[in-house]
């Protein structure tokens, strides 16, 4: 994998050890404290060291935003309780009558907040396959303030030129926003390529180890930055000390963790596309992929997520999904560990059938995260289970 390298000229994996996180003056210690009071002394009314109230700002919570922004590349990083919470949080800078143009492969629950929490209050969406950036073009009104896109996409990893897609939000005075959880900053960094948002769920890779549920933002736009830390304050949505800590310390392994998974995941792909009874594989890195040339040329590798159909449709999903012995059956993804699941029931459960059905949502659809066990291991665990008679 090619290192990235920060404009101060330190590589994204040092950034990553390091960034937002010298040893602490007062004692010297070379990991950052969990500070955990919600409330901080002022020497007189208003005169305080920088911090005054927990949800306002803490300093474990201040490593965390300032590595999150330097892996980024951004000035400003904003850390939240979930991956929701930084999406709410950003939705609600919106006003009634406001447009978002959001991708049509988007997680479940982001669709859940656009349709059931934003489209009653008056914010808006259409939901555009950005694979044709002209679409968003196409979908865009006087209204649109925001476009939304995760690439990769979950479950389809689909791929998004973000790119293209950022330059005809400029021209419509739209911000772009790219869910960046399925490539982290370390495959692609969507500010880089125009964007001017990365939101993450810090739940998956960034904290890499399936216990925290966390969310993060990082951006260059100073007037948006000002907005947003108004509101993160002022909904409330912020993470407790404990798990920035816990985010900090696994992002000092990201590098390490995605180059595992995604090497191990790009032969896996290549096997199970190779596999009687998988009718179709969908990951960016095999060639016959649609999106193959733009993820090429926006990521560094193709991320360790994979999508595939088995023949027979649910019982030999369910049968494959049972027979795991490695892979846990869950939901979730990003962490160290292989995790396998059922998007239609599971993680896509809160899309409505006749749009899951558009998008190949089928029930035949298994998604993997792989993880960064032995590959043997894990390829025996897929070869074995995919065997499996029908339940
Ligand atoms: N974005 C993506 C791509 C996700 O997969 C998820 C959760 O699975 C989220 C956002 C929401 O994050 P959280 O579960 O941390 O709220």
């Amino acid at each position: 994998m090619k290192a990235s390298k920060s404009p101060a000229g330190l590589s994204l994996d040092t950034l990553a050890v390091h960034a937002g996180q010298p040893p602490d003056p007062a004692s010297g210690a070379v990991m950052t404290p969990i500070v955990l009071a919600s409330t901080f002394a002022q020497r007189a009314p208003g005169e305080h060291a920088g911090f005054e109230y927990g949800r306002s700002g803490n300093p474990t919570r201040n490593a965390l935003e300032a590595c999150v922004a330097a892996l980024e590349g951004a000035r400003h990083g904003f850390a939240f309780a979930s991956g929701l919470g930084a999406s709410s949080t950003v939705l609600t800078l919106l006003r009634s009558g406001e447009h978002v143009v959001c991708g049509d492969d988007v997680y479940g629950g982001t669709f859940r907040l656009m349709d059931k929490v934003m489209a009653p209050l008056g914010i808006r969406s259409t939901r555009v396959d950005m694979s044709d950036p002209a679409r968003v073009r196409e979908a865009i009104t006087k209204d649109t303030k925001l476009i939304w896109l995760e690439t990769p996409t979950n479950p389809m990893l689909k791929i998004f030129d973000v790119e293209a897609i950022a330059r005809i939000g400029r021209e419509a005075g739209a911000l772009t926003l790219v869910d960046n959880t399925f490539a982290t900053p370390v495959l692609q960094r969507p500010l880089d390529l125009g964007a001017d948002l990365a939101l993450h769920s810090a739940t998956k890779y960034l904290n890499g180890h399936s216990d925290v549920v966390g969310g993060v933002i990082a951006t260059n736009n100073e007037a948006f930055a000002e907005r947003l830390r108004f509101q993160q304050n002022a909904l409330g949505a912020v993470p407790s000390p404990f798990d920035c800590y816990m985010v900090l310390r696994g992002l000092k392994t990201l590098h390490l963790r995605v180059g595992r998974s995604c090497s191990s995941a790009r032969v896996i792909a290549e096997r199970l596309a190779k596999t009687p009874g998988v009718s179709k594989v969908y990951y960016p890195g095999l060639e016959n992929h649609v999106g193959h040339t733009i993820a090429k040329r926006q990521m560094k590798d193709f991320g360790a997520m994979i999508s595939f159909v088995v023949d027979g449709g649910l019982p030999r999903a369910r049968a494959f999904l049972a027979s795991l012995e490695i892979f846990a059956c869950a939901e979730s993804l990003g962490g160290v560990e292989s995790l396998a699941e059922h998007p239609a029931i599971m993680t896509h459960a809160s899309v409505p059938p006749e749009n899951r059905q558009a998008l190949g949502i089928d029930d035949g659809l298994v998604r993997l995260s792989i993880g960064v066990e032995s590959l043997d291991d894990v390829w025996s665990d897929i070869a074995r289970a995919l065997a499996a008679k029908p339940i």
